[in-house]
């Protein structure tokens, strides 16, 4: 570690800031070169809700997600060991990420997605012009089936739990804690960190990168992670329910529908580690309604100015229940982490207008 990071003393310009931090080194272009570095908005608007709120804008990224910081890592890492292709078992943000890191590389890019993938959600991702296999059959059973394609060829698949993602991801923890400690108008850390949850992914690589921080007496503890899902597919917060030790798959009678689509994997591959990761720092993890995170959503975009996708709204939504549980109090400074924009997600619902003709204009206004 050089002296500047170890006292947290640099400025952040991208994730390889940390680079002694991270297996490969940055490269020299592309998109992969300057990801990371996203704002930590300060929402007080929204304070009312109980503690102070921040939100770490993650949709900023280049293709509008964290999954930018992982991808970045292990495209760059592929280049560098000179593979043919990367690959990724995806159909929303991690596929497009993957893609649009490759793009401009000597790599080939492979996306798997579900032959039913919806037209807008091929068009993301095909702009950027890797690959697209649509695969028939259990898309299930393609984490384990890419895992074996890697050690037949010459590609490097960076699946949402790939050892590559997840040092790319543990950035988002570094940059909260190298922000407080930074920054003397705020504390010297946050008391709390909400992340939604999927694979479990960017749960466990946070923990990572805090608990590296801890280690290496940056930071003097880690804040309480609390990690949330869509109740209609929850299956670490069911683990965390129940008191079980692992997070186990939903069968397929447990799991709806939800808006937020981007966090509804039933089988979790790090859903274990989120679940350790909540428990030891002593947070917990959550399940929220899908009109709870509808209004959510809407509370970020008209007090915070803030267009999230649905996946992440959900984070404000729990910090609600924090408080309503006693928690989450006025006296606390919490991390909302906003894994990913609104602004690619397909929304349907009445928008209030007024109408006006240009001679009345006058009309409207009550100033
Ligand atoms: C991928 C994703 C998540 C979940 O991340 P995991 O690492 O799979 O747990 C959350 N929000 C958004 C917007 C995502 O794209």
């Amino acid at each position: 570690m050089n002296s500047d990071l170890l006292s947290l003393s640099a400025s952040i310009d991208s994730i390889w800031t940390y680079q002694d931090l991270l297996p490969v080194a940055q490269p020299r272009s592309g998109i992969a070169a300057s990801v990371g570095a996203t704002p930590l908005h300060r929402l007080a608007a929204l304070d009312s809700i109980g503690p102070a709120i921040y939100l770490k804008n993650e949709g900023l990224h280049p293709t509008g997600s964290f999954k930018d910081r992982g991808s970045a890592v292990g495209v760059t890492a592929a280049v560098e060991h000179g593979v043919s292709a990367i690959g990724t078992v995806s159909h929303g943000n991690m596929a497009m990420s993957t893609a649009a890191c490759a793009a401009g590389t000597e790599l080939d890019c492979y996306v798997f997605v579900p032959d039913d993938i919806p037209p807008e959600r091929l068009y993301n991702i095909g702009q950027f012009g890797p690959t697209i296999v649509r695969v028939s059959g259990s898309y299930g059973a393609l984490y384990e089936k890419s895992l074996e394609l890697e050690q037949t060829h010459d590609i490097t698949f960076v699946n949402s739990d790939s050892p590559l993602r997840t040092a790319g991801q543990k950035t988002t923890g570094l940059e909260i804690a190298h922000e407080f400690v930074q920054n003397k108008a705020l504390p010297d850390a946050p008391d709390a960190i909400v992340l939604p949850v999927s694979s479990g992914g960017h749960a466990s690589a946070t923990w990572k990168g805090l608990r590296e921080l801890a280690e290496a007496g940056l930071i003097e503890t880690v804040p309480r992670l609390y990690f949330v899902q869509a109740a209609a597919c929850a299956p670490i917060a069911r683990a965390y329910t129940n008191g079980a030790s692992t997070a186990t798959a939903l069968s397929p009678d447990d799991v709806g529908e939800t808006i937020a689509y981007s966090i509804a994997n039933a089988d979790p591959p790090s859903g274990t580690r989120a679940l350790t990761a909540a428990r030891e720092t002593g947070g917990s993890v959550l399940a929220v309604t899908d009109k709870d995170i509808h209004a959510a959503r809407n509370q970020l975009a008209r007090r915070g100015g803030i267009s999230v996708e649905s996946a992440c709204a959900t984070t404000l939504a729990a910090t609600e229940q924090l408080v309503e549980i006693g928690e989450l109090n006025t006296t606390d400074h919490v991390v909302l982490v906003g894994t990913g924009s609104g602004f690619k997600e397909q929304r349907t619902g009445e928008i209030a207008t007024v109408d006006a003709s240009v001679e009345a204009l006058e009309t409207v206004l009550k100033h």
